[in-house]
């Protein structure tokens, strides 16, 4: 098979061509079965992260929603805020065998959303006692 690698349509059929295919983890373009580096965006494919491999959600982008929503007077936002970013970070880290990025953007805004909240709650409380 002096064909092989070269002209792979030629060679499988329909069903081991389907089999073979690759598609880039990053911008979702098909790529050769055999590619290392995505000819698309230039994101490394390699052997070692299949498409099908398990992705775990990471836990600190979990934990960074829940606290966002909880708030807890902006106790919950600012740990929120640093477990986002830490998440965000193993994330990338991780190079696609975590996910959750969503969810940590998720936490990080409502985190911040929860202490712009608590700032406005903490000139409310004084204003209301100065008025008093
Ligand atoms: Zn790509």
């Amino acid at each position: 098979m002096r064909e092989f690698g070269c002209t792979p349509t030629n060679y499988y059929n329909e069903g081991q061509l389907e089999a073979s295919r690759m598609y880039c983890p990053k911008c979702g373009r098909e790529t050769a079965e055999d590619a290392v580096i995505c000819p698309s965006c230039g994101h490394s494919i390699g052997q070692t992260l299949p498409l099908y491999a398990p992705r775990k959600t990471n836990g600190k982008a979990v934990a960074s929603l829940v606290l966002g929503l909880v708030w807890c007077l902006g106790i919950g936002s600012i740990i929120a805020l640093v477990l986002g970013y830490g998440a965000k970070r193993e994330i990338e880290d991780s190079r696609g065998t975590q996910e959750g990025s969503g969810l940590a953007t998720a936490g990080i805004v409502l985190g911040w959303i929860g202490v712009v909240c608590m700032i406005i709650y903490g000139i409310t409380m004084c204003s209301a006692l100065t008025t008093l």
